[in-house]
């Protein structure tokens, strides 16, 4: 059996493979690091957004901006805090401008996703906003017509609950989806203390169609320095 503790350790060398990564030419030069995620390597919940902003790329942590105050309180809301959860992203470095991610970014960073999902076996994922719910669910489908109804799927190589809301950003642009959020968060809880999903009702998702995957750089092999530890702190 795999400690929760290995599980962690494997996660810091994921993270120090992650923070050398130079998939993506453009976001390798332009970052000022890499935003691998943080929070509970343990946990029962995991969030996935989209891509690190400028506040996330100068601090180095996911959501310390406008939208992650607001997910502070829709979490607070529920009796959690972020260090109860993990939160991630679907691409690890900013995109310039805050761009939307570019699909053969998102095909260059996925395992890293995937392998955090493995590593966290988390039981209940949690997509902010379409890009990680389209990547999550192997499916074009919009959080419009997903938000608030949970899936049982499998991730990686893991079966989790899918769970898609709404984006915090999105909230703050358009009030009315404040409510929507946290009526949606308010089911949080219900399922996180539910029963383990069992019977996922659609094929694993683990890789980009090779259409989008054909032509991407090898990984480097550089492990970069030992993990940050303001990095790390909150695992
Ligand atoms: N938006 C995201 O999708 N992720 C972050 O880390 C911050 C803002």
């Amino acid at each position: 059996m795999v400690t929760a503790e290995a599980r962690r350790e494997e996660l810091k060398a994921l993270y120090t493979q992650a923070r050398g990564c130079t998939r993506c030419p453009q976001l390798a030069a332009t970052r000022t690091q890499v935003v691998f995620g943080a929070g509970n390597a343990n946990a029962d919940l995991m969030f996935v957004g989209e891509a690190p902003g400028a506040r996330e790329d100068e601090r180095g942590l996911p959501f310390v901006g406008a939208a992650g105050k607001l997910l502070e309180e829709l979490l607070a809301g529920v009796g959690l805090r972020r260090e109860d959860v993990f939160i991630a992203n679907v691409l690890k470095c900013r995109p310039p401008g805050n761009r939307d991610p570019a699909p053969i970014e998102i095909s260059n960073c996925q395992d890293y996703l995937f392998r955090q999902v493995d590593l966290i076996r988390p039981k209940v994922i949690c997509t902010l906003g379409n890009f990680s719910t389209k990547l999550l669910r192997g499916d074009p489908t919009g959080i419009t017509r997903l938000h608030g109804r949970r899936e049982a799927r499998i991730v990686g190589t893991r079966p989790v609950w899918l769970y898609p809301i709404h984006h915090p950003a999105a909230a703050l642009y358009t009030r009315s989806l404040q409510d929507t959020l946290r009526e949606d968060f308010a089911r949080l809880p219900g399922i996180l203390a539910g029963p383990a999903p069992e019977q996922p009702v659609l094929e694993p998702v683990a890789a980009a169609p090779p259409d989008l995957v054909e032509g991407r750089p090898a990984a480097t092999d550089d492990p970069g320095d030992a993990p940050g530890a303001e990095q790390l702190g909150l695992f």
